[in-house]
């Protein structure tokens, strides 16, 4: 469901150099080629490392998935709908967002730097990962976040000027925003335009700069969020936290922040996340599994009983619906948990145990009866429990009576443990 991250596919940092990718993908190319590789995954595998090496080798690519993710790739949607207080992840809306940013452009990272003179410009949007729990991602949670982002220079209200000081024509472009620079060739004399680095592209500049931002009107600062995390959030889902990006130029407006959320898995190992669904395992011992039980099964809001039928195999699935995870934006609706039967078999038994297993073991060789199981063993400890197990041998076609013995003795060997 998720896309998974490019750099996590080529198993890399973030920061890592060109030949460093290069290597990377060199290396996974070659072990999962389908020429090569005969596996069934291997194919897909080799697609997608190939597309995580097409976009991280292009470097305007790979700035454009740095910021943004896999929404920065165009295509990859957001999956659900509808708003969560001021968030918009909802299906289709980051392509509008994007659209509305970059008024269309075919490809967002081209950018409008270089717009006209008098166009505030717009403050960049910022991407961040963010690491939640496995808990807080299934339940939801509000996170701080704390951010390094360009903010309004309070100094001077993000004019860029000293008060009572006015803006003038800039001396670099004389006021047209753009800088040509003229280039002899053999072929004739080509003229580049570019935008002017003074004025951003403004055509005016502060007669006298803001001492504080140099004229910018934006200072780097630090700022903590509170975000609120949605309940059922998945690695890949990004948050966008309108107007929480760079500040804007000259009173233009702020960009947006996309936060790129990564699940960590079950810190107690118990729970296993799929989606929507949680998988688990359940130990039992065999007399428990042959004559059926109310075990305790763990779920993520605490242990519930659960009646195993009579017969239970090793392996069995049980399912307990609406127990897995919140779906993004209907909460309501939940994921199934899924427990798998272990049966325990005991590394170490008491000296009860060894005879009732004695006995059963003759019994279901056939050859057993109550007079030879005894003779084999000492009745000095626990003598009672070796008489109540002598009369269930001897009645064992009475249904239920030794293995009840049994699993008894098997439960307060284990309780006893416990304590
Ligand atoms: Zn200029
Ligand atoms: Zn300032």
């Amino acid at each position: 469901m998720s896309k998974r991250d490019y750099y996590e596919v080529l198993g890399l940092e973030r920061g890592a150099s060109d030949s460093e990718i290069k290597r990377a993908y060199r290396n996974l190319a070659r072990k999962y080629h389908p020429d090569i590789n005969s596996a069934p995954d291997a194919e897909a595998t080799f697609k997608e490392v190939s597309e995580a090496y097409d976009v991280l080798s292009d470097p305007q690519r790979r700035a454009g998935y740095d910021r943004f993710g896999h929404a920065g790739m165009g295509g990859q949607g957001f999956g659900g709908g509808g708003g969560f207080d001021g968030f918009g992840f909802g299906g289709g809306g980051l392509g509008d967002i994007f659209e509305a940013f970059f008024g269309g452009a075919r490809d967002p990272f081209q950018g409008q730097r270089a717009g006209g003179r008098s166009r505030a410009e717009r403050g960049a949007d910022l991407r961040m990962d963010l690491k939640i729990s496995f808990r807080d991602a299934i339940f939801g949670a509000d996170r701080e976040v704390e951010l390094q982002h360009l903010a309004v220079c309070e100094s001077c209200n993000g004019e860029g000027k000293e008060a009572g000081t006015e803006m003038v024509s800039c001396p670099t472009c004389r006021g047209s925003g753009q800088i040509q620079q003229h280039q002899r060739t053999a072929f004739g004399t080509f003229t580049h335009v570019t935008t002017c680095p003074k004025c951003n592209g403004q055509g005016r500049y502060p007669e006298k700069p803001c001492q504080t931002c140099k004229g910018q009107g934006r200072v780097n600062k630090k700022k903590t969020l509170k975000v609120p995390i949605p309940p059922g959030a998945d690695t890949g889902v990004r948050l966008c936290l309108n107007g929480q990006g760079d500040a804007g130029g000259r009173g233009g407006p702020p960009g947006d922040l996309y936060l790129v959320l990564h699940v960590e898995p079950d810190p107690e190992g118990i729970f296993e996340r799929r989606d929507h669904d949680i998988y688990t395992e359940v130990s039992i011992g065999y007399a428990q599994a042959a004559l059926g039980d109310k075990i305790d099964v763990p779920t993520l809001e605490g242990s519930t009983r659960f009646e195993i039928p009579a017969g239970t195999q090793p392996g069995t699935v049980f399912k307990l619906k609406n127990k897995g995870v919140p779906y993004l934006n209907a909460a309501a609706t939940r994921g199934d948990l899924y427990f798998k039967i272990n049966v325990a078999v005991p590394t170490d038994v008491n000296q009860e145990q060894r005879q009732l297993l004695q006995s059963l073991y003759e019994l279901e060789r056939g050859d057993g009866s109550s007079q030879t199981a005894s003779q084999g063993f000492s009745f000095t400890e626990g003598g009672g429990l070796a008489e109540e197990a002598t009369t269930a041998s001897s009645a064992s076609k009475k249904k239920g009576g030794f293995f009840d013995i049994l699993k008894e003795t098997w439960k307060s060997h284990h309780h006893g443990k416990d304590k």
